[in-house]
């Protein structure tokens, strides 16, 4: 099979989707790499690492979608992109179609292969393409909402763990899934008071037990969250329901009864949001203020720590890719139920549950 490689063209998206190890293993499985030139640049990955590799370097994205079998991404494809996709073409990356109406048009029009990272699943439930990228995520939103606590970027100048004497700052976790803990984990290290609220009791029970002492875990609800937001310095959205839209779990009348130049961090923006205030925003621009409070919700937040992220998210996938290159896309299919479920839309019809009826469409 021949696979390609073009450079992400999402705002401030560094990453690149393989690294030349990853080449290096999918050439010698007999394989052909299309890399389009300087792709790997920004994450630390220089053209002659990809040659020295085996790759094929090319200059224009349109060049890779015309010759390749299956296209590697790491952020979906983009409207300059849509009509390079070919007929029966494999597209094989983070897609997030429950939140994007126009993408998900686009794909069914193009009649390509479309298997999604981020619904690719284990048996028992995890998301193994998200997870890496969860980790970085959920680390990076307490980096982020400590910045923008300091003044000089709108916060309301609080030190996450104080000072002795001191009182310190109070971070609520939305969701203790892996964003959440890495959050959690962060902030605790911090030396915050960080509560930490998800639905699922058993979860909360393993939490209590592997958290540390300033980690305190609450049942997920309205009410709970209402109480929460009042005293929050930071809160972190970190919700997931699986190939759906995020449901809005702090509303704008919260967000009135927040402390001004507090901070919200909308990490569950890529699915929607789950502040009813939010709104994506890039690296470039990252933040805006509603009701005074801060809200930070890039999209694609492990772009800006890119070397992590790349080296962490290929680990992950790199197995995966090499399965459809071995057996074409049926074949793996059929092999391995967790790459079935990564199916989104297939030769114009939509595979996938949730993201048929975010549209009303045909499933
Ligand atoms: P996960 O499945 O590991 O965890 C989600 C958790 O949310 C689960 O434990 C679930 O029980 C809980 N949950 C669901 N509804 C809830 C509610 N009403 N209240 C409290 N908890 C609730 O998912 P994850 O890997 O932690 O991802 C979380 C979100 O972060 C996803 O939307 C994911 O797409 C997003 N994400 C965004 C970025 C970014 O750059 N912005 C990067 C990585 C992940």
């Amino acid at each position: 099979m021949i696979v390609g490689i073009p450079k992400e063209i999402k705002s401030a998206e560094n990453r690149v989707c393989m690294t030349p190890a990853g080449v290096e293993v999918m050439i010698k499985s007999g394989h052909e790499v299309l890399v389009e030139k300087s792709a790997g640049a920004a994450s630390g990955f220089a053209d002659d690492a990809y040659i020295r590799a085996g790759a094929d370097m090319v200059d224009t994205p349109k060049q890779i979608y015309a010759g390749a079998d299956m296209i590697m991404h790491v952020k979906e494809p983009l409207p300059p992109e849509y009509d390079l996709i070919r007929e029966g073409q494999i597209i094989f990356t983070y897609l997030h179609l429950a939140a994007d109406e126009l993408q998900t048009r686009a794909l069914i029009k193009s009649k390509a292969v479309c298997i999604a990272y981020e619904t690719i699943q284990k048996a028992d439930g995890t998301l193994p393409l998200l997870t890496p990228m969860s980790e970085v995520a959920g680390r990076m939103a307490i980096q982020e909402s400590a910045r923008f606590l300091e003044m000089t970027h709108g916060g309301h100048g609080i030190l996450l763990g104080g000072v002795p004497g001191v009182e310190l700052a109070t971070v609520v976790v939305i969701g203790g899934g892996v964003v959440g803990v890495n959050a959690a984990k962060m902030a605790c290290g911090l030396g915050a008071k960080v509560y930490l609220l998800d639905l699922n009791l058993d979860r909360l029970r393993y939490l209590s037990d592997v958290m540390p002492a300033n980690c305190f875990t609450l049942m997920s609800s309205p009410a709970t969250i209402r109480k929460l937001v009042k005293k929050a310095d930071v809160v972190i959205g970190a919700v997931l329901i699986p190939g759906a839209k995020a449901p809005k779990l702090v509303t704008r009348d919260m967000l009135k009864t927040m402390k001004t130049g507090s901070v919200l961090v909308d990490v569950a923006i890529d699915q929607g949001g789950c502040f009813e205030t939010s709104k994506a925003t890039t690296h470039g621009d990252p933040t805006f203020v509603v009701e005074g409070v801060v809200h930070y919700c890039v999209a694609n937040m492990p772009g800006a720590v890119a070397k992590t992220s790349t080296l962490a998210l290929t680990n992950a996938t790199l197995p995966y890719a090499l399965q459809i290159a071995n057996q074409g896309w049926k074949g793996a299919m059929q092999a391995n139920e967790e790459i079935k479920r990564g199916a989104n839309v297939i030769n114009g019809k939509v595979t996938y549950k949730a993201v048929a009826e975010a549209f009303g469409l045909g499933y």
